[in-house]
């Protein structure tokens, strides 16, 4: 990341981290309170573990947090994040072909990897449609899953989307974008709260949303 420096007070910024004016310590809790889920407080408490703690763990975090875009990938064909192109799901004999899970995140693949009910492949559309924040169609990956489609291999598309207005949208157009593809199209049901997060749905309900799922 570039540094640049702030005229106004002339300090020097990374991204919006000040360099100079604060301590070590006030510059590492400002950077683990950028975090999804981390507040000022546990940012506080994160940063006075790692002190407290031997040196061995600050410098193991830091040094696979240094590694970790030369070794984590995206996978060529789902999009899930992988140190093998394709990943071992996509490359895996053992799943069913026949189906795949369309989700939003490469986050939503390792919950559902978790649950361990879901044997076919993935497909990563690395977003959902939001007009509002300018997220269309285009900025998602779905002519990737339509250049996958034309195998005739794939039998059912399984649509994991988090039922809010964005995954509703999405759902929608995907049913429109892909009604002349011979492929069933079927979406998770039951257990899945209106407006909720795949994130933050245990295992069992996760699984009975596979099992109970409903063509669309
Ligand atoms: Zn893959």
């Amino acid at each position: 990341m570039h540094s640049v420096t702030c005229k106004r007070r002339n300090r020097k910024f990374v991204g919006d981290i000040p360099l100079m004016s604060h301590t070590a310590i006030d510059r590492l809790v400002t950077l683990f309170s950028k975090l999804p889920g981390i507040g000022k407080k546990s940012a506080g408490r994160i940063t006075y573990h790692i002190l407290d703690t031997s040196p061995a763990l600050a410098q193991t975090l830091a040094k696979e947090l240094m590694g970790l875009h030369q070794a984590i990938k995206k996978c060529g064909t789902c999009g899930g994040f992988t140190e093998t192109d394709p990943c071992y799901i996509c490359s895996d004999p053992q799943r069913d072909k026949s189906v795949i899970c369309i989700i939003e995140s490469a986050q939503d693949l390792r919950i559902i990897e978790e649950g361990r009910e879901f044997k076919g492949l993935y497909h990563v559309l690395g977003g959902l449609i939001a007009p509002l924040e300018g997220i269309s169609p285009a900025n998602l990956s779905i002519d990737k899953l339509i250049g996958r489609l034309q195998s005739d291999e794939v039998k059912e598309l399984i649509l994991a989307l988090n039922p809010t207005v964005e995954g509703d949208t999405t759902a929608l157009y995907l049913q429109k974008t892909l009604k002349d593809y011979p492929v069933e199209i079927t979406r998770l049901a039951s257990g899945m709260p209106v407006g909720g997060n795949i994130e933050y749905i245990d295992k069992l309900t996760l699984s009975r949303s596979f099992r109970g799922r409903v063509k669309v």
